[in-house]
């Protein structure tokens, strides 16, 4: 595939020896979209779908390709048996999605049997995951019966944060519980807020921003927290910062102005660049990897399919033991970090390359 208006798809700085990048585009219903499929060497390639306005059509490109590599690497460290892939869905700038377009979608997935398996992602919903599901088994994220893994991943996403904060309040700060350690939370959506409630559950004191702030201000007032304006909650003084909202929010302005000990929140690619994790290294910040923190959705959504597939159940308890696993792989990473001194996202991509076959 030759990349829009420049050079082939693997000279793109993002491209990253994928095995599969599909463009489709179906007349009738006006669907493009891409599917990249990163690897399948631990199984098939899982990773949602983004539906999307991209200005530039080259950005669609790059997101497919970036993305693809990060679920490669997400669901290595969850110990997932399956591999990266990521598509991503062009939408017209009023972000109009047909049932049609849902359906060609839903063929392409079919018509690559198995080897990548889609889910939610941006602009996408559980009413979208069903109609795609008309078309293909390959769909996870579903709506499943109570106490059966799968549905919204957001309540897992959380708890894996939660338990993720806990192990690194233990291996810092020397903590085993949450009396009193003090918590700033950017975002305060489905993740952050699910997040904060079981922070202050067990005694944390939380400081909240959002850009709703009256959603931020009545979670601070049922907690008993308090609220900052957005632009000042990466500078509160604090134990752990917890990113819950937008990524690239660790850079260059930012890392000098951090006043805490740990950085863990669920946000997506909170480093702006590989090297700013580098930098909280050197101002002796213990950093949660983003990708191996807010595993704990694609943990849920990924053995429901998993299940489904083996014409099984995932039980809510078998979910909540596996994301449990979290802190475990988390001190295993923190471990390697000091003792290579290499900052724990550079340890975490050499763990995840190792895994899906592709270390040095
Ligand atoms: P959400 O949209 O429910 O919540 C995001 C919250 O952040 C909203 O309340 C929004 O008002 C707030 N926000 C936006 N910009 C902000 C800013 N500049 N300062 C402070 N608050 C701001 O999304 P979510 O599902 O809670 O996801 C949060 C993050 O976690 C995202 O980066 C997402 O990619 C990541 N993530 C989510 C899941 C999941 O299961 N939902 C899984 C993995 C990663």
């Amino acid at each position: 595939m030759t990349a829009p208006g420049s050079a082939a798809i693997w000279t793109m700085p993002d491209f990253d020896e994928h095995e599969r990048v599909e463009v489709i585009h179906d007349r009738a219903s006006g669907l493009t979209a891409i599917i990249a499929l990163h690897s399948t060497h631990l199984g098939p390639g899982a990773g949602g779908t983004r539906f999307w306005h991209y200005p530039q059509p080259l950005a669609a490109v790059r997101d497919a390709l970036r993305l693809s590599r990060g679920m490669s690497y997400k669901n290595a460290l969850a110990g997932l048996p399956l591999g990266g892939g990521k598509a991503v869905v062009l939408l017209d700038e009023q972000r109009s999605k047909t049932p049609g377009m849902l359906a060609a979608f839903g063929d392409a997935v079919e018509a690559l049997a198995g080897a990548y398996v889609t889910a939610e992602d941006v602009g996408a919903s559980v009413a979208d995951m069903e109609a795609i599901h008309q078309r293909t088994e390959h769909v996870c994220g579903l709506p499943v019966a109570e106490g059966q893994a799968g549905g919204d991943p957001g309540p897992y996403t959380a708890r894996g944060i939660f338990l993720g904060i806990k192990a690194a309040v233990a291996y810092r700060l020397g903590r085993a519980d949450m009396d009193g350690v003090h918590v700033a939370v950017q975002g305060c959506g489905s993740v952050g807020g699910r997040v904060v409630r079981m922070l202050a559950g067990e005694g944390a004191r939380v400081t909240l921003a959002d850009i709703d702030q009256a959603k931020a201000e009545a979670l601070a007032a049922e907690l008993g927290g308090n609220c900052v304006p957005t632009d000042q909650i990466m500078q509160v003084p604090c134990d752990v910062f917890s990113p819950n909202a937008l990524g690239a929010i660790l850079d260059d302005a930012s890392i000098p102005q951090l006043d805490c000990a740990i950085v863990a929140g669920g946000a997506n690619n909170q480093l702006a660049r590989a090297e700013h994790g580098g930098m909280l290294r050197e101002r002796g910040i213990l950093y949660a990897p983003d990708y191996v923190i807010n595993a704990g959705g694609i943990i849920n959504v990924g053995l429901e399919y998993l299940a489904r597939r083996a014409g099984e159940t995932c039980s809510v308890s078998t979910v909540i033991e596996r994301i449990e696993g979290i802190g475990t792989t988390l001190a295993a990473i923190w471990d390697e970090s000091e003792r290579s001194g290499t900052g724990a996202h550079e340890v975490a991509d050499r763990m995840a390359r190792q895994a899906i076959g592709r270390g040095e």
